[in-house]
């Protein structure tokens, strides 16, 4: 497959590379930067899953993507590469602050995603933080966390600096993204979600992953998805 004409500033790809990369299997076939390779290579990471096979070129052109495959079909990677490549293309550092938030609904799986997150981006110069709670010392997070480009966390945790932390500014967020979206969605996040919902900009791309896809009409406004794709991925046997 041929490289885009230019790695830089392409904030979306255009109709005709989304054809063009509908069909590839292993992730060097993917419009996506030589950092973010090498980075799946050492991992060991060649050919996609199912999973990331059918949403990686729809969310590497920008597009809102409902995502939803069973436990271990390999969703991190299907929106760990997206946020990495749209900050390498908006050319993010560190002083840009906050471009991308993951929202966990536990503190484990954001712990792992925040592992796969720093393995698969090393090559590239971003910051990211997870901020999850517990044990850790909010205040000397409140330092910071305006100087974080990735943000992974627990919606309460999210919501606690949003709420106290001076300056905290995602005002130049361009992609959100909820894990474990049914869990996130679900009536005990229903107001965390919401009060985090309302404080971000709605010019984004927002991506949802979970094990069940998510249909609730009534969720997807509240998030203000543009035109999503829904992939679902089942198993046949
Ligand atoms: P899910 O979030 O869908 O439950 P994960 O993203 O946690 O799945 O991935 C499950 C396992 O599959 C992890 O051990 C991960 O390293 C591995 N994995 C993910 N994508 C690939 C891939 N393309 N090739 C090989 N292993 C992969
Ligand atoms: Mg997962």
């Amino acid at each position: 497959l041929p490289p885009l004409a230019s790695d830089a500033r392409i904030g979306r790809l255009d109709a005709s590379s989304f054809s063009r990369y509908a069909g590839a299997t292993k992730f060097d076939q993917l419009p996506i930067s030589k950092k973010t390779k090498d980075g799946l290579r050492e991992a060991k990471y060649k050919k996609m899953t199912d999973i990331q096979r059918a949403s990686l070129p729809h969310s590497l052109c920008g597009r809102d993507v409902l995502g939803a495959a069973k436990t271990g079909s390999g969703k991190t990677l299907a929106f760990i590469i997206p946020v990495l490549e749209k900050l390498y293309r908006e050319r993010w550092s560190p002083e840009d602050g906050v471009g991308s938030i993951i929202i966990s609904p536990t503190r484990e799986l954001a712990g792992q995603l925040f592992d796969v997150l720093r393995v698969v981006g090393r090559h590239h110069g971003f910051s990211a933080g997870l901020l999850i709670g517990g044990r850790r010392d909010v205040d000397l997070e409140k330092q910071s966390v305006n100087e974080l480009n990735v943000l992974v966390c627990t919606p309460g945790r999210l919501l606690q600096h949003m709420d106290e932390t001076p300056n905290f500014d995602c005002s130049q967020l361009q992609v959100l993204v909820l894990d474990e979206a049914d869990r996130i969605l679900d009536v005990g996040f229903k107001k965390a979600l919401n009060a985090i919902i309302s404080q971000l900009p709605k010019q984004r791309q927002t991506m949802l992953f979970s094990a069940t896809q998510t249909k609730s009409v009534q969720d997807l406004a509240r998030l203000s998805l543009k035109d999503p794709e829904y992939l679902s991925v089942h198993e046949e046997s």
